[in-house]
């Protein structure tokens, strides 16, 4: 029986990540980014108003969907997308394993200590109140502005 539980094991695990973090949101387990909608595209480098440039990628999550660690390491803090005020102005900086991070649009449950890999770290903030239409998604994007996609 083990060989058998342990071919499926495997198997699952390889169908849950491509890169080496975990599932970042509930329903999305292959950490899939939003392609292009009305309102833009979510892929690394896709052009934003003002002739600026995207500098994250932005992985599909649903409003209301449990967000998870990617990896395991400290919460560095609370960080915002956006000088103004909204429904989905908040965030947390993430750090350990060799990496480094910025995850935007969710409501954290806690802004300080040790997270694990696939430890639930906060909620999908109400995006379509605020962008209707729009393929709700958290932004993550890495601390030195490299293109983190790979790691997905
Ligand atoms: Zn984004």
């Amino acid at each position: 029986m083990f060989p058998l539980k342990l071919i499926v094991f495997v198997a699952l695990v390889s169908i849950v990540a491509a890169g080496p973090w975990g599932m970042i949101c509930a329903g999305n387990p292959k950490n899939k980014p939003r392609r292009c909608d009305r309102l833009g595209c979510g892929h690394y480098g896709a052009p934003r108003l003002g002739g600026r440039k995207h500098r994250g990628v932005d992985v599909i999550c649903r409003d209301g969907s449990t967000v998870y660690a990617p990896f395991s390491g400290t919460i560095g803090g609370q960080v915002k997308p956006y000088r103004k005020n909204n429904a989905i102005n908040n965030g947390l900086l993430l750090r350990g394993s060799g990496f480094c991070i910025h995850i935007f649009y969710i409501r954290p449950v806690k802004y300080r200590g040790r997270i694990r890999k696939g430890q639930k770290i906060g909620v999908m903030l109400p995006m379509q109140r605020v962008y209707r239409g729009i393929t709700s998604h958290v932004h993550v994007q890495n601390c030195n502005l490299s293109d983190p996609t790979r790691n997905l």
